[in-house]
């Protein structure tokens, strides 16, 4: 194989976003994992992950070459005699979060572009551990309005100029449709992606990232720094494509 390990975004990449990975990509990845370590990066905290990614593959896929790095590469965890345990968590402070909270309701406030008078599909801004995530709809919004929300990216555009205004200490990240990731600053993919080569021993240019917003100021751009090989996808099919193409070598 041309490459010693692989990073894969979650959402758009491996699943349909906010949705479990397929049957048969957890398949293909079941068969990646039996070669090379594989990395799953996403926004989404750890348990989110472990549900769609870690519980779907099938019964004695070689999980402990598999790692998870939720909310954005602030934390990375690791399967290892039977259990998952963190290698590192960047957490917010209370302070921390409180100075972010404030932030995230003032940026809110000065733009008006979410409402907080009507109602949202679960929480709007969601305490993640070692990042807070602010959903214009919600946490459980069905995609089908979330992509209505915002699809020129306008109010996302003006959201976070507004949030880098209030929060110039952190790191603010748009995640998915509607939503936006704060952590502290400096914490992002690249840094997940250069502590995951770290732990591995593998240099970065020995790695490939496989993401759907590698395109400038999508939420995988940033990894380019890194110096990684990267392969942009549209959709979970085309990441389908490429296992296959990987497998083959
Ligand atoms: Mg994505």
């Amino acid at each position: 194989m041309k490459y010693r390990a692989f990073v894969f975004d979650l959402d758009d990449t491996l699943a349909e976003s906010k949705q479990p990975v397929t049957e048969r990509m957890a398949g293909a990845l079941a068969l990646l994992l039996s070669r090379a370590p594989v990395a799953v990066i996403s926004g989404g905290k750890f348990s989110i992950l472990l549900a769609n990614v870690a519980t779907r593959l099938p019964e004695n896929t070689g999980v402990d070459n598999l790692y998870i790095l939720p909310t954005c590469g602030a934390a990375l965890y690791e399967h290892k005699n039977d259990a998952w345990k963190s290698v590192y968590e960047e957490l917010l402070s209370e302070i921390d979060i409180e100075i972010i909270e404030r932030g995230i309701l003032r940026a809110i406030e000065k733009t008006g572009v979410i409402d907080l008078q009507t109602s949202s599909y679960g929480e709007r801004i969601e305490r993640r551990g070692s990042q807070i995530t602010l959903s214009a709809l919600g946490q459980e919004a069905p995609l089908s309005e979330k992509i209505l929300w915002d699809p020129e990216r306008t109010k996302r555009n003006v959201l976070q100029q507004a949030l880098i205004q209030e929060l110039p200490q952190f790191s603010i990240k748009t995640g998915g449709t509607t939503s936006f990731d704060i952590t502290k600053p400096g914490i992002d993919k690249a840094y997940g992606v250069r502590r995951l080569s770290e732990h591995l021993s593998i240099p970065i240019s020995e790695m490939l990232y496989v993401g759907d917003a590698l395109f400038p100021g999508g939420n995988d751009a940033v990894v380019i720094e890194t110096g990684i090989k990267t392969h942009a996808v549209s959709n979970p099919s085309d990441t389908l494509a490429l296992i296959a193409e990987v497998l083959r070598t």
